[in-house]
């Protein structure tokens, strides 16, 4: 089976890359494999107020464009003395819509740690979600939830991963999503178990 993960960010796709490489018989392509090339359209297929809608709305789109079954995901960093926030909107959180990359990242995180300036330590409790949709010609979509705890830390550590990962602390592991080793955050990481319950499900089909 070949399958299209729709994604341009290359933190993403290395991870997802990892976890859906050990399904036997499944052909992973990215965009630039499946000929899609960069379009203004891609900035406004995350419109909805929930994960799911957005990821569903990625995989249609390039679902369309390709006919390949295709798997699109939507992530996001909820904090809870933020109501939430940012939740879908983490991508684009610090103001300044020509920021990209790297320095939209910078920018996200010192937005983050400026809004949570004076919160104790005990209430700076967060979650990364991720929903995965997949979808495939003919069939209903199937969506696929993790979510890992975390707490905000003002002070960045690590160099793994990417976005917010330098300043969200597992408790539970004793070192942020950066200090990961890619196997690790994987293992524990909103998209990693996401992705390995999609893994699973594809797995499963071919026993
Ligand atoms: P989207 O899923 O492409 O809408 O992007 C969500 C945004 O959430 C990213 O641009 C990052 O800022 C943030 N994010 C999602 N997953 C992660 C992660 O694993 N580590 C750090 N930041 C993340």
């Amino acid at each position: 089976m070949k399958l299209l993960v729709a994604t341009r960010s290359s933190g993403k796709m290395a991870e997802i890359r990892q976890i859906l490489g050990g399904v036997s018989g499944l052909e992973v392509v990215d965009l630039d494999e499946a000929g899609v090339q960069p379009s203004p359209e891609e900035d406004d297929l995350e419109p909805h107020g929930t994960f799911e809608e957005n990821a569903l709305s990625k995989a249609r789109y390039f679902a369309k464009l390709t006919g390949l079954a295709t798997v699109a995901d939507d992530s996001g960093l909820e904090v809870d003395a933020l109501g939430g926030a940012p939740g879908v909107l983490s991508k684009r959180f610090a103001p300044g819509d020509d920021l990209e990359g790297l320095e939209r990242d910078h920018a996200n995180n010192r937005y983050l740690v400026e809004k949570l300036a004076g919160v104790e330590p005990a209430r700076r409790t967060a979650r990364y979600v991720c929903v995965a949709a997949l979808l495939e010609p003919g069939k209903e979509p199937l969506f696929f939830r993790g979510e890992a705890p975390g707490v905000v830390v003002s002070e960045p550590r690590g160099s793994g991963g990417f976005g917010y990962d330098p300043y969200i602390f597992d408790p539970q592991f004793g070192a942020t999503f950066a200090e990961m080793s890619p196997a690790e955050k994987n293992a524990r990481s909103h998209r990693g178990r996401a992705f390995t319950a999609l893994a699973e499900a594809l797995g499963r089909r071919r026993s």
